[in-house]
């Protein structure tokens, strides 16, 4: 049984992780916070002031973010200054 919520509580926070927004590289897109595989984008959203938020779900099988259908947020900041 322990064990058992050892693993829910893992699933927990990797779905509020993907929720909250996890970092989004222009080399290797946005990694499923359960799996680790680069998740697919479904909606990537215009840039604004510096930030850039997609969307995206993870097609790996057997992930449990991707059997449960959440949604991973990516966030993209450009780093560069522009001004
Ligand atoms: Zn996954």
């Amino acid at each position: 049984m322990a064990r058992q919520s050892a693993v829910v509580g893992r699933i927990a926070a990797a779905r509020q992780q993907a929720q909250g927004g996890v970092d989004y590289s222009p080399k290797n897109g946005a990694r499923c916070p359960w799996c680790d595989q680069r998740a697919k984008i479904y909606k990537t959203t215009p840039w604004e002031d510096n930030v850039r938020v997609r969307y995206h779900r993870c097609i790996e099988p057997g992930c449990a973010l991707s059997s449960m259908g959440v949604t991973i947020k990516s966030v993209e900041v450009d780093t560069v200054d522009g001004s």
